[in-house]
């Protein structure tokens, strides 16, 4: 599944969030790996339509799309020299997809900032320099292998990588990452660089300056073309120690609509170009995971391999004309319910049943 990884500087709010996230998951039953690992969160994608799916097919229960977050330890100035940033870290952050980058905008006298004041853009120059740094590094251990690849002529691609390699280094150099140098990320890809993944701009605020706009639209600027959440880890911890209606009452009398986690969900989507799909039946309800663009036979394969393997159609019908109609018998008479065979592109809200051979 999606995994993103939680970085940021001591003290900033990344354990209160990572907490907040985690903490309340009615899914660690069904995920028993979701605990084995004590900085490893898998979190169910909020979704009310699975509700509503349950409700139309009698299902047993529900099954959300899951987000796996990695709480990887603080980083500092000099962590790539060593500090803090040894191989756990790079282990942790090595497999993740996106980097979330915890940015404390909040001010407290009585929380510690490791380097002084609060300052969103000097934190997050901080922690990207370390990256950067932990990249080069990378970068330099990989060059006298790839350069003797070139010379023994084994493989006719290594040409084509040392010149990425090469022109990435120039790059991480200059301070920039690896994702905006322009390199061929699929070229760099066995480097596995922490640079090269998207990151995602969490800004830890003031219960206050939630809905301070202008402070909103500076912090968004700072990391454009990123993408920024905005939220108060603090109010986040308290939102899940209360019943739901409660805790969108509390949301919406801070002027927000949706939690940090939703927030944050929706982001880690878009960031990764992901939507999901919905299957249901009296045993589940359940939404899966797949890249925006994919084929029906592609989103077939996320539930096994084998229905990838095997697909002969789809059934497909889209959930809002499943709710008008009120079952799946009533939408194929009402001509709602199509046919889509192995080009079908699947749309977001597509609820599908697979046909397949085994
Ligand atoms: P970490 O080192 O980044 O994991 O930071 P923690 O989550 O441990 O938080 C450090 C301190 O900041 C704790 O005392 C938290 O209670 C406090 N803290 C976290 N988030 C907020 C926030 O949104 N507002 C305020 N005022 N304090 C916070």
């Amino acid at each position: 599944s999606l995994s993103i990884g939680i970085v940021g500087l001591p003290n900033v709010g990344k354990s209160t969030l990572f907490n907040a996230l985690t903490k309340n998951d009615a899914l660690a039953a069904n995920y028993p790996f979701a605990t084995i690992e004590p900085n490893v969160g898998v979190v169910g994608v909020p979704d009310p339509r699975l509700q509503k799916l349950a409700e139309v097919f009698g299902s047993a229960r529900i099954l959300p799309a899951t987000i796996e977050f990695v709480d990887i330890a603080g980083i500092v100035k000099g962590a790539s020299e060593g500090q803090g940033l040894g191989n756990k870290f790079l282990a942790n952050i090595r497999d993740t997809d996106a980097i979330c980058q915890v940015i404390r905008a909040f001010d407290d006298p009585d929380v510690t900032h490791v380097d002084g004041e609060t300052n969103p853009l000097r934190d997050i120059e901080t922690i990207n320099t370390e990256l950067i740094l932990a990249d080069l590094q990378t970068v330099e251990r990989a060059l006298p292998r790839l350069e003797k690849e070139v010379k023994l002529k084994k493989d006719k691609d290594a040409p084509l990588v040392l010149e990425a390699v090469q022109a990435v280094q120039e790059k991480l150099n200059e301070g920039v990452t690896a994702y905006a140098s322009g390199v061929d990320l699929t070229l760099l890809r066995e480097l596995h660089l922490l640079t090269a993944k998207p990151f995602i701009y969490v800004f830890n605020l003031d219960e206050d300056e939630l809905v301070d706009e202008a402070l909103r639209d500076k912090l968004s600027a700072l990391v454009a073309p990123a993408k920024a959440v905005f939220l108060s880890a603090k109010i986040e911890s308290e939102l899940i120690e209360l019943p739901d209606d409660e805790a969108l009452e509390l949301l919406q009398s801070m002027g927000q609509e949706e939690s940090g986690l939703a927030q944050l969900v929706r982001v880690g989507f878009d960031t990764l170009g992901l939507q999901t799909y919905l299957t249901a039946g009296p045993k589940e309800a359940r939404a899966w995971t797949i890249d925006k663009g994919a084929t029906a036979p592609e989103a077939a394969g996320v539930i096994h391999t084998d229905f990838q393997r095997g697909f002969i159609k789809a059934e497909v019908v889209s959930f809002d004309d499943l709710v008008a109609e009120g079952s799946i018998p009533a939408a194929r008479a009402a001509g709602k319910a199509r046919m889509e065979g192995k080009d079908y592109v699947m749309q977001d809200g597509d609820v599908v049943e697979f046909r397949f051979n085994v």
